[in-house]
């Protein structure tokens, strides 16, 4: 199974194959740079042979879903280093995934023996919650290593990151809707929210706060019914969310959701979501929604509320909420930057964002390299 020849392996430090034949542990951590600190990244916990066994032979499909993993977890593990680079943060790139579905097999012991895992890299990898597990796994995590983050309940501890994550979505929208249609406000502006999990159902709060008209979809019900809570919004069927008629696509569920078949389809002027990934293949979305004129803001820019909140937690320091607010407010000033610099240059708002956050990169590589020297 290739890794070092994968499309989305780029120059990572370390790739660890995890397994655990007790608990049936199997999982990968990838460290794609640690130039700016330890690299911190969630743990996702995903099924990836499901839909591959609806069409092949088992073994067949046990073997996509493992090269889907190896695809996921390096591809989300640069974006970890690009999305802390770009957020200022004194933090690298890394992400881990389990194989499985967390519902049949994500039991105690499992977390344990990946816990254990990450207690043998000594900190160049730090753990957090994201699809798939929670705070409460993370914290069964936690009992067998100190590399946790995002917990309750603990000293230093900044618990569920997707409040933090939903708020910089909404500054990134409000940029957005600025740069693209001139508008302060997002009074009355038609928003189109795919995924309404933890951050989405979040985020809705916010824009109905602000005045927006939302519309919603989930594959699970009782996220929708939640929603419905919160205040007025329309449902939409599952496949025609990104063709709704509005200002804002927000893809907030899984990744690849842009893609040839839905860019065609789709009306908003502006994609501004939570999701990870969201480019089904980097580097030709982005340029086909450059020539649809659609706005597009970098997923891991936008997305970085989260992340933010968890440096602190790393670097076991105390931080009060106004001070994480105004960290967090700031991904609005950042994506403006990025917005004008694809206007300047003619160049996509992705392609932008990744170079900035490579010369971040970079620089930090030499400097580190400069020290050691001395
Ligand atoms: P979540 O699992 O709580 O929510 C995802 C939601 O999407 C669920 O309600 C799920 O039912 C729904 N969904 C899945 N497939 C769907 C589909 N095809 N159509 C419509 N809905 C679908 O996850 P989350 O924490 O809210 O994260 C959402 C996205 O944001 C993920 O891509 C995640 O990687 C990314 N993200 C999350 C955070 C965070 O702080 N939680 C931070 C950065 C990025």
């Amino acid at each position: 199974m290739p890794v070092f020849d994968s499309r989305s392996f780029k120059n990572h430090e370390q790739v660890v194959f995890c397994a655990d034949e007790a608990s049936g542990l199997k999982a990968i951590i990838a460290i794609h740079s640690t130039a700016l600190g330890p690299a911190t990244g969630g743990t996702r916990f995903w099924d990836y042979a499901a839909a591959h066994r609806k069409i092949a032979p088992h073994d067949i499909a046990e073997k996509r879903g493992e090269e889907d993993a190896i695809y996921d977890v390096l591809r989300l593990s640069r974006g970890m280093s690009f999305k802390n680079a770009l957020a200022g943060l004194r933090l690298g790139g890394g992400k881990s995934v389990i194989i499985g579905d967390p519902k049949e097999i994500g039991n105690d012991d499992l977390m344990r023996a990946f816990g254990r895992y990450i207690q043998r890299l000594s900190g160049s990898y730090y753990a957090a919650e994201d699809v798939g597990t929670s705070p409460a796994m993370l914290a069964v995590a936690s009992q067998c290593t100190e590399y946790v983050c995002g917990l309750d309940d603990v000293e230093f501890g900044t618990g569920d990151p997707s409040p933090h994550t939903a708020l910089g979505v909404f500054t990134g929208i409000q940029a957005a809707v600025k740069h693209k249609l001139g508008k302060d406000s997002l009074d009355g502006i038609r928003v189109a929210v795919q995924g309404v999990g933890n951050v989405g159902r979040s985020l809705v709060g916010h824009l109905l706060g602000a005045g927006a008209v939302v519309s919603i979809t989930d594959i699970v019900d009782a996220n929708i019914e939640a929603t419905k809570k919160l205040g007025p919004v329309e449902t939409v069927s599952l496949d025609g969310i990104h063709a709704v008629d509005c200002d804002v696509f927000a893809p907030c569920a899984l990744g690849g959701g842009l893609n040839r078949k839905t860019i065609p389809e789709i009306k908003a002027s502006i994609i501004a979501g939570a999701a990870n990934n969201q480019l089904e293949c980097e580097g030709v979305e982005d340029k086909d929604l450059q020539n649809r004129g659609i706005l597009y803001a970098p997923d891991y820019v936008i997305n970085a509320g989260g992340i933010i909140s968890i440096e602190m937690e790393v670097y076991s320091e105390k931080t009060e909420d106004d001070e994480r607010r105004a960290k967090v407010l700031r991904i609005g000033d950042t994506l403006g930057r990025i917005f004008k610099a694809s206007d300047n240059e003619g160049r996509p708002t992705g392609i932008i964002a990744n170079d900035m956050a490579e010369h971040i990169i970079q620089r930090a590589k030499q400097a580190k390299l400069a020290n050691a020297a001395e």
